[in-house]
């Protein structure tokens, strides 16, 4: 397993991962396989979405932040239960494929560290796991 570290700067915030996980591919050797990445924390979470504005991932916080308040009727004596919450929403991992060792996403596709209790120290975990012929998909369609 590889990984690496995110500092997350305020409460919530989406933070553009796309750039280390794919060093990690290149680090990994492999050039056709499956990249699984995956967050190890309980009021954190992974995505892919756009990358290209940045006012995306601001307003997917604001809108996280209205579906679940701060505040609210919660039992949890940490007092971070919408973060718990916001994590199970977004998810714990993604997968993506990889190609000629580089990740297979859409054009205005991103990997995104989504922080829902910060500022905190982070780790993301990354798997790339080859193709067991090596041979590569070259897109064939049934
Ligand atoms: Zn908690």
């Amino acid at each position: 397993m590889l990984q690496f570290a995110v500092a997350t700067t305020t409460r919530s915030e989406m933070i553009d991962v796309t750039d280390q996980v794919q060093g990690l591919v290149r680090h990994s050797g492999i050039r056709s396989g499956i990249c699984h990445v995956y967050v190890p924390h309980t009021t954190a979470a992974v995505t892919i979405n756009e990358n290209a504005d940045p006012t995306i991932r601001r307003d997917v916080v604001v809108a996280l932040d209205s579906l679940v308040p701060w505040s609210g009727n919660y039992q949890h004596s940490e007092g971070n239960s919408a973060a718990h919450i916001k994590a199970i929403l977004v998810g714990p991992s993604v997968e993506v494929f990889v190609e000629d060792g580089q990740l297979q996403l859409g054009t205005w596709q991103g990997i995104f560290f989504c922080e829902f209790d910060g500022p905190r120290r982070r780790q993301v975990w990354v798997k790339v796991v080859g193709d067991e012929s090596g041979i590569q998909d070259k897109g064939a369609r049934i």
